[in-house]
């Protein structure tokens, strides 16, 4: 993805901040789903709160989507494009390497559309790979 994060900030009408502008810079680096504690650690000094409210209102904008993948640490990753405030299309599957704990975003491989039983209703599916990424299988130390 080629955006800049000022770019993303306007397309879902969000104000400039400086905190918004570092997540944002730190999501367009990374090639995997990253939790709020590792965010936390790409700064020297965040008001955990601010950082919080920060990837809440990412979420709810649609910028950023919540990177299922079977494990208790919520993690996220960056939108391709077509998400907006009213609704998230992040219909990919993700994959969580049990080596290296990494979560990543298969955007390629999309869910099938999911029949549910009668008198259900799904509001959300998620489809879970896990294994060993390719990081850890070609032997590079992550
Ligand atoms: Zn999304
Ligand atoms: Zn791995
Ligand atoms: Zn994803």
């Amino acid at each position: 993805m080629q955006l800049r994060p000022e770019q993303i900030l306007n397309d879902h009408q969000l104000r400039r901040t400086a905190v918004r502008l570092a997540v944002l810079r730190i999501f367009l680096e990374a090639d995997e789903a990253l939790s709020q504690s590792y965010l936390e650690q790409q700064f020297e000094q965040v008001d955990r709160i601010t950082l919080y409210r920060t990837l809440r209102t990412f979420e709810q904008k649609g910028v950023i989507h919540r990177a299922l993948d079977g494990t208790d640490t919520p993690k996220y990753a960056l939108c391709a494009g077509e998400c907006n405030e009213h609704a998230h299309h992040d219909h990919h599957a993700h994959f969580h390497c049990d080596d290296c704990g990494r979560t990543y975003c298969l955007e390629e491989m999309v869910a099938p559309r999911f029949h549910a039983p009668r008198g259900f209703r799904v509001d959300e599916a998620h489809m879970v790979l896990t294994g060993v990424c390719k990081e850890c299988l070609e032997g590079v130390s992550p």
